[in-house]
């Protein structure tokens, strides 16, 4: 089989990144909001992404459909029809006055793989499906990962009953794209996807402040979201003595905030955020008598999370019994952490590596992606890519043509071992997670 080095497609890799970049450029015009990128799920814009994406393909040879879940899904066909699939993507849809390369890189990285795949001339023993998700951000629905659930199988009836502002639900968004929503268990995939590839930003400063273009997710953090209210007692400010006689919340509070940075920056890998707060009426003559405050957790590790949780509630109600100030939570999110496959993420390494000449730099990411959707049914590795300035969910956010060249170059290396190896898909497919049938609970 000839390799599939630059040479063989006709264009050097530094061309090639240059072309992704202004493709994810281009994507970024099709917008439903002049002036900015905004493109929610099924929205009117998708359609001329569709239109785009799905030419791109095409040329690559690829065979290209719109699932009833508005995924667009390119696939290379493999040396035989039963061959094990490949799955390489990200999502289509962006937040309001969104960057040009949240979700959208991982798509056209997908697509030039491919692409660099077909011009290599014989087929490869498995199949590459690329995959641009409908909708990953939850900003029309306020529920993220509706295109990867529809994937896995588990877009299920209370999300397809959902409503947006406008009072449309999730099926009738569907249909006003000229999709079906009774065709969705044809969008979950079958037994033949094998692994899952996602390229994706960083959106974190971490790779920047080391000066690497590239990482290698271990994990999708856990995350835990609540809201903390402490009540105590509103009273004169200047009559109501100190000590004892004060129920003050918004002191209680203020040393548990402080309490959970300390904790954070103490513990290895735990990362905690008290991001808005809110007392009552407030005035600046008043003791406050209440006080909320949100709480966000995040950890690799749910023990982790969850010892830090508990201490961060103990620790509240400690200190409002000080001050006879009493404290009460609700928790609005509580999400396991998510593995990458072991397997497929060392190897995801070895060709990081290889290429770059540098031991890969394991990170867990601290933001939901598809990937940590797709793994309940697909084995999955991802790859950032540097996140300059740290910047994402913005205008202003970008990558480096040099980056995504290295990106470029670990996943054809990654291809190139999955192509000469046949016996790590099977195996990877074979111990893949949560295998199941039923296909979507609609
Ligand atoms: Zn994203």
């Amino acid at each position: 089989m000839k390799a599939f080095e630059e040479e063989a497609v006709g264009i050097s890799s530094n061309e090639r990144a240059q072309m992704i970049v202004a493709r994810c450029r281009e994507i970024a015009r099709c917008t439903d909001v002049e002036g900015q990128t905004t493109r929610k799920f099924l929205a009117p814009s998708m359609h001329r992404v569709h239109t785009l994406v799905g030419g791109w393909m095409r040329a690559a040879g690829m065979s290209v459909r719109v699932d009833a879940a508005g995924n667009l899904r390119g696939v290379l066909a493999a040396v035989e029809p039963h061959a094990p699939r490949l799955l390489i993507g990200s999502h289509l849809d962006t937040i309001a006055n969104a960057g040009a390369f949240d979700g959208v890189l991982g798509v056209v990285m997908g697509v030039a793989l491919a692409e660099e795949m077909a011009s290599a001339g014989a087929p490869l023993p498995f199949a590459i499906e690329v995959i641009g998700f409908s909708e990953e951000e939850g900003v029309r629905f306020g529920k993220p990962f509706l295109g990867s659930l529809a994937l896995v199988g588990d877009l299920d009836a209370a999300t397809l009953a959902r409503t947006d502002r406008e009072g449309i639900t999730v099926a009738g968004a569907i249909r006003g794209f000229g999709l079906d929503p009774a065709e969705l268990p044809a969008a979950a995939v079958d037994d033949s996807a094998v692994a899952y590839l996602e390229f994706h930003i960083e959106q974190g400063p971490v790779l920047e402040s080391e000066r690497l273009a590239l990482g290698v997710a271990d994990a999708i953090a856990g995350q835990t979201r609540m809201t903390l209210t402490f009540t105590g007692q509103a009273n004169h400010a200047g009559t109501t003595p100190m000590g004892p006689l004060r129920r003050d919340a918004l002191a209680t509070a203020a040393q548990w905030v402080v309490e959970v940075e300390r904790y954070a920056n103490a513990s290895d890998g735990l990362v905690a955020t008290v991001g808005k707060v809110e007392t009552g009426a407030g005035a600046g003559n008043v003791i406050a008598g209440e006080f909320i405050a949100t709480l966000d957790v995040r950890h690799a590790d749910d023990d982790a999370r969850n010892a830090a949780i508990r201490h961060y509630l103990s620790y509240a109600k400690a200190a409002g019994a000080a001050r006879s100030v009493s404290v009460s939570y609700t928790t609005s999110l509580d999400q396991a952490a998510v593995a990458m496959d072991k397997e497929l993420t060392a190897l995801l390494g070895d060709a990081v590596a290889r290429t770059t000449g540098r031991e890969p730099r394991f990170i867990t990411s601290g933001a939901g992606h598809d990937a940590m959707i797709v793994a309940r049914r697909v084995p999955s590795a991802m790859l950032f890519l540097r996140s300059p300035g740290g910047l994402s969910h913005h205008p202003d956010e970008t990558v480096l043509p040099e980056d995504v060249a290295a990106a470029d170059a670990a996943g054809v290396e990654f291809l190139r071992r999955l192509r000469d190896d046949g016996s790590v898909l099977e195996r990877i497919g074979g111990a893949a997670p949560g295998r199941r049938h039923e296909g979507i609970h609609a």
